[in-house]
């Protein structure tokens, strides 16, 4: 089994929907190809957090909370509010 079949089966593989032989197959898979098997877990996790969110729904006040928190740290490590100006006004000066 190649890497793009593996892939192609895997969602119906992780919802338990395909046949004996195929499930053979696929764990043969994972035996030897890491790649696969960390696409599987991945994929894995993903689903079990989906799911488990929506056992509990998040309340919007935390859900808008953690939002800011992750778009703020994706702004980069200038995360001091002293350093309001940009780097570009600096250079403006000299
Ligand atoms: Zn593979």
């Amino acid at each position: 089994m190649k890497c793009s079949e593996f892939l192609k089966e895997l969602t119906d593989y992780l919802d338990d929907r395909i046949d004996a032989p195929t499930k053979a197959e696929l764990e043969e898979h994972l035996q030897w190809c890491h790649n696969c098997y960390v696409v599987c877990n991945t994929t894995k996790m993903t689903i079990e957090i989906y799911r488990d969110s929506h056992l509990y729904e998040l309340p919007d006040d935390l859900r808008t909370r953690l939002r800011s928190a992750i778009v703020s740290k994706c702004k980069g490590p200038k995360d001091s509010a002293s350093s309001e100006q940009p780097p570009d006004s600096a250079t403006d000066k000299r």
